[in-house]
């Protein structure tokens, strides 16, 4: 199966170059990613209606013989309108901008058609705006999937693609098929797939079951990874003693450690001091000052002639990591180098040199510091900021390059994304934990409010009062292609220049080159770019004190977890800060109860319990199509109980390499 996942789209029939770069972009790179990319919804095209049966509002679905075909308004611009009849009366099909559907000889009159389509009632007529259409022989009686579309393809085609793909893995097998199926009585992965994609039913237990098998794979193979690590995790490490240079370091901080931080670093000084490998996750919320514990960790290795490397999920994280770190070691003459996707080649091969020579102590790098010929001479702690972006296999990298093999590197991953104890068990079983409870003194908790979308006017003003008080602002618009719904961050830099004209509105997506990614975060840091129109690129790490407002538009599209650390960026000072969550029209009920919970709960663990709860850890088919903390359709708060439960009984077989490698999470894929 795996190894059929693995080849490339460019094997499908009217996918070629161009196509394929596209979809890599959105992270489809093989057959195996599209059969992933799942339908969000279901149409039942089993029930034709009957013109005189349908209702206001509902997508319908009508067969008919066109019986006029006309056209209003020139050139290419022309709406074109179908008047199609069926047994019962007769509905107006307009398409607006279709002037080429004119000389389509597949609608000319006494053709018959099939088309769907929300039904609206326009002076006493029935109509359609633009309704999907195929001739009637070419029309399925079935359930439709319903796709996003996706690097511009529409979904229509998404799902010619998909069921071009599924006849060609039809018959392969995945090695956990036998043993899910025995035991646990679960379809095997490929009935799993087809189940989803072409169902023969819209049974929400069977949907609920496949998708069950789909994640169960996901599960399994983290699962067996992360054991397989937890057996090299005891081993013995260097033990650093030498405190003189974190002392140093702690004294020139402009500010005491909490309590919080004091103990925490306790727990790892102590680690690293012990001889064995020190394994930790450190836990703490949004802005709980982290980087100044990770900041004495370094000093130590580098006081005791050692060398160490933190690893970020974004250059902009990356590059901001740099800039503290350079500051603080400065004075006690230690350089910190930046490696990125982004370093010219020279500069590259100048810190390459230095790690090998030990000449270069400090290092901070995105996932270009896990490449092979990044070698260092003696590395002996490993960090990974934001370690929930990545996957196991990423984490592990770093510490997996080892100096010899007689010790092993200590690791320290950091993260923001507070999870259930118990869930954090299973996830990161492999690893101890420490938390780190309340922040630095001074913080006033965020101000949230959830609006309605077309409340601009209001908020146009609270943010004039924000940019007066000398404040900054973030703009969040949801990460989805332009063409889905007209919401891009160019679109928004417009809007927002218009109502804004002094406050030099700047956009910052992943799709940008990375300089000028670096130069919009600093005209935005600490230059004349007030607000900021960004897409979820900000969301880890980033640390603009002066920004005292962030504006998140369709909210609900975003787990709370994600909230949480959009909302982090902001109440970074003692100054009160805000957080506007724009709702979008069509919230469901959860979906706003979900947004309230913000309002009230500013503790990042209490609102991840509290998502739990409210979800139950039922709720299958997520508001997100990919799955979060580093994993391709595992979505933490839903998918607890399926987590836990492999965890406790991991079934025996062992993922070869293909399937790894297939499951790898997306997190490589920065930004
Ligand atoms: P995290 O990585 O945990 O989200 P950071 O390490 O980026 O948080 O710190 C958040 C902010 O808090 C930074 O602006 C930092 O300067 C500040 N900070 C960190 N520790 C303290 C402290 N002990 N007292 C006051 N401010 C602190
Ligand atoms: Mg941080």
């Amino acid at each position: 199966m795996y190894d059929l996942f693995a080849q490339p789209l460019t094997v499908i029939p009217g996918i070629g170059a161009a196509l394929e770069k596209r979809l890599a972009a959105r992270g489809v790179r093989c057959l195996g990613d599209l059969l992933l990319h799942l339908p969000k919804d279901y149409l039942d095209d089993r029930c034709i209606q009957p013109v005189d049966r349908l209702t206001e509002g509902v997508s319908a679905r009508i067969c008919g013989r066109i019986v006029s075909r006309q056209a209003r308004g020139y050139g290419r611009k022309r709406q074109v309108i179908l008047t199609l009849a069926d047994n019962s009366g007769q509905i107006t099909l307009n398409f607006f901008h279709s002037g080429y559907m004119m000389t389509d000889a597949r609608l000319c009159e006494g053709r018959e058609i099939s088309v769907r389509g929300i039904v609206e009632r326009w002076r006493g007529n029935w109509q359609m705006n633009h309704p999907d259409w195929c001739v009637i022989e070419a029309f399925q009686p079935g359930f439709q999937p319903v796709y996003a579309s996706l690097a511009g393809l529409g979904g229509k085609r998404i799902c010619t693609l998909i069921r071009h793909v599924l006849t060609r893995v039809a018959a392969a097998e995945s090695s956990l098929d036998h043993v899910l199926e025995d035991t646990w009585h679960l379809p095997s992965l490929g009935q799993a797939l087809k189940r989803l994609h072409m169902p023969d039913t819209l049974d929400a237990e069977e949907r609920a079951k496949a998708l069950v098998r789909l994640k169960s794979e996901e599960v399994i193979v983290y699962l067996h990874l992360m054991r397989e690590k937890k057996k090299q995790a005891d081993c013995p490490a260097l033990s650093l003693q030498g405190e003189q240079l974190s002392e140093q370091l702690l004294n020139s901080f402009p500010f005491p450690l909490t309590p919080a931080q004091q103990q925490v670093w306790g727990e790892i000084s102590g680690d690293l001091q012990s001889g064995r490998r020190m394994h930790r996750l450190l836990q703490g919320d949004v802005g709980a000052g982290k980087t100044w514990v990770a900041a004495l960790a370094m000093a130590r290795v580098a006081g005791c002639g050692y060398q160490a490397a933190l690893l970020a999920p974004t250059e902009v994280l990356a590059k901001q990591h740099a800039d503290t770190l350079r500051e603080l070691f400065a004075p006690f003459g230690l350089e910190v180098a930046l490696l990125t996707g982004s370093t010219k080649a020279k500069l590259r091969r100048e810190i390459i040199a230095g790690l090998r020579g030990n000449t270069l102590k400090l290092i901070v790098g995105t996932h270009a510091l896990l490449t092979d010929d990044v070698v260092f001479h003696h590395l002996a702690l490993a960090l990974v900021d934001e370690q929930h972006r990545f996957g196991v296999r990423q984490r592990w990298a770093l510490a997996d390059k080892q100096h010899d093999d007689r010790n092993a590197i200590h690791l320290l991953g950091m993260t923001a994304t507070p999870i259930p104890r118990t869930l954090a068990l299973s996830l990161y079983g492999d690893m101890d934990l420490s938390m780190m409870h309340g922040m630095p003194p001074g913080r006033k908790p965020v101000e949230t409010r959830v609006i309605a979308a077309h409340k601009m006017q209001p908020l146009a003003d609270g943010m004039q009062r924000i940019l007066d008080a000398g404040g900054r602002i973030y703009w969040i618009v949801p990460r989805i292609d332009e063409d889905e719904d007209g919401v891009s961050v160019d679109q928004r830099v417009d809007l927002l220049k218009g109502y804004f004209p002094a406050a030099n509105v700047l956009g910052l997506h992943g799709r940008m080159k990375s300089q000028d990614k670096q130069t919009a975060l600093e005209a935005f840091a600490s230059g004349p770019c007030r607000i900021i129109v960004s897409t979820t690129v900000v969301e880890v790490g980033v640390d603009v004190p002066e920004a005292h407002l962030i504006v998140i538009e369709q909210a609900e599209s975003y787990g709370l977890a994600q909230l949480h650390q959009l909302r982090g960026r902001v109440g970074r000072s003692s100054e009160q800060s805000y957080c506007m969550l724009i709702a979008g029209e069509q919230i469901s009920e959860t979906a706003m109860s979900r947004l309230k919970l913000m309002v009230h709960t500013h503790n990042g663990l209490e609102l991840a319990e509290a998502d739990l709860a409210l979800r139950g850890g039922g709720d299958a088919v997520g508001t997100r199509q990919h799955g979060d903390a580093g994993f391709r359709l595992l979505n933490l708060a839903g998918d607890a109980g399926l987590i836990r439960q492999w965890f406790e009984a991991l079934p025996d077989f062992a993922p070869d390499e293909t399937m790894q490698r297939f499951w790898r999470p997306f997190a490589e894929a920065t930004d």
